[in-house]
Parts: C-alpha cells; structure tokens; sequence
C-alpha cells in the first residue's frame, strides 16, 4: 500500500491566535517502510501522525491510500478503513481501564463486529510476551506490559500500517527498548509499514527513514551508509 501526502498542511486557529501546525508536507511511503520522526516539542509531530491516519482533518492537501483520497469518504467509510487498515499506538497506552488485556486487545474486532482469530491472538501475545498476563486489568501490568497491550489491540485486525505516537515516551529506558524492538521484529516479521515519533535518537536511528520536522515542516535525512543506502 502507497500513502501519498501532497502540500498536506493543518492551521488551527485564525487571526492572531493562528498557528500552522504542518506546512505543505510532501511524503510518500511504501509498502514496509520504517520511519521515525523527531522534532521539538510543538513542532507538528503528532499533527502529521493524525493527518496520516486519517484522525483528522487538513486543511489544505491531498492524503490519499493507493491513489484512493480518504479524506473524500463518507465519516463511516473513513472509520471503517481506519479500524481495518491502520493501527495506532500512543504515548499514554489508552487501554480502557474495566476491560483486561485480552479483551482490550479485542475491542477493534468487536467495534467491526469480526470473529476473534484464536490462532492469531495466541501468536500476537507470544511475539509481545504477554500471554500470561491476558487476563489482568491494566492497573496490574507494569507500563511496558501496557504498552504491549496496546501494540496488541493495533495489530489485531491486521492493518497494514501502524502509526506509533511516542509509543516508549512513558516507559523508563529498558523496557522502552523492550517494546520498540518488539515492535520492529513484528513489523519485519508481518511486513508492516511502521511510522514512529520518537524523542530518543536512538530508536529514530533503528528506522530506515528519518524525519525531522520543525515549525511544521518536514523534511527527510538523507539515508547514511551501508544497507540503508542501498534503499531505492
Ligand atoms: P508535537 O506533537 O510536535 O509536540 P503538535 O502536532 O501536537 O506538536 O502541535 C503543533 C502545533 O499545533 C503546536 O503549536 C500546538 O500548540 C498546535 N496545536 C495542536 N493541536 C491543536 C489544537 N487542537 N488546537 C490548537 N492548536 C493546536
Ligand atoms: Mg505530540
């Protein structure tokens, strides 16, 4: 699947109180690109997330999913591909506190009225190592185990994109890695596209592609060395 913004741009506000939060992006991803992006805080990241997600709404450009436009579909339609195609991971875990981890992890299925699919619950869980924490409720998992709750619930209906908000940013260092290496051996594993904001070079340096965005433009490092060069 081919994502493709043009001149993508989102202004809150109007008059004095105006700020452009993202200014004309241009970016296109590919079928299983890594991409993280940084930037100071203020500086659109979360904006372009939403944009790319369909969460929300420019106010100039074009967004569109293999030429498909998603933001000329109907308010259902835009959901209904949202909860299929994408899954979306955020800083704060957003796991519904009354519900345990397996049926957190199912929610999606049950807004699209699916069947739950045993087999792939199982292999989610046993990738996340979470198995054995399937029945708690989120106050008693640590925030790693949260998390991976979290990745979970994005992967269960097996979009083909996950969209990641600082998704280490409440985790202490150890298990943050613990998570985004979790989460980049899946996407290797189900060849998933993965879009990652993160403050932690670190992580940004695991993606294949960088972003860096400031004042609410984007723009692309150049690939570096060895295997990340040969990227066409
Ligand atoms: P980041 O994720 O990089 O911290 P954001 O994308 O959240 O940045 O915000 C970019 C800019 O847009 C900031 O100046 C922020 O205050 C502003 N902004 C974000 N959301 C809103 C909103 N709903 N209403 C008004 N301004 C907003
Ligand atoms: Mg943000």
């Amino acid at each position: 699947m081919l994502i493709k913004a043009e001149n993508l741009s989102k202004v809150y506000g109007s008059g004095a109180n105006k700020v452009t939060a993202l200014h004309r992006a241009n970016l296109e991803i590919a079928e299983g690109d890594f991409i993280s992006i940084m930037g100071p805080s203020g500086s659109g990241k979360s904006t372009l997330l939403h944009l790319l997600s369909g969460l929300d709404f420019p106010t100039e450009g074009r967004l569109s999913y293999d030429g498909q436009d998603i933001y000329q579909l109907k308010d259902r339609e835009l959901s209904a591909f949202r909860r299929r195609r994408i899954g979306f991971i955020f800083q704060q875990f957003n796991l519904l506190p009354v519900l345990t981890a397996r049926e957190n992890i199912l929610m999606p299925l049950l807004l699209d009225k699916k069947q739950e699919d045993r087999a792939y619950l199982e292999e989610l869980a046993g990738m996340l190592g979470i198995h054995d924490r399937l029945t708690h409720l989120p106050h008693e998992l640590s925030g790693g185990q949260q998390q991976r709750v979290a990745i979970a619930r994005a992967l269960i209906a097996g979009p083909d994109v996950i969209f990641a908000d600082e998704p280490t940013g409440n985790l202490d260092s150890k298990s943050g890695e613990e998570v985004m290496k979790m989460l980049e051996g899946i996407r290797r594993k189900m060849g998933k596209t993965l879009v990652v904001i993160t403050h932690d070079s670190r992580i940004a340096q695991m993606a294949e592609r960088r972003l860096v965005i400031m004042d609410g433009v984007v723009s692309e490092e150049a690939a570096k060395t060895g295997k990340e060069a040969v990227r066409s």
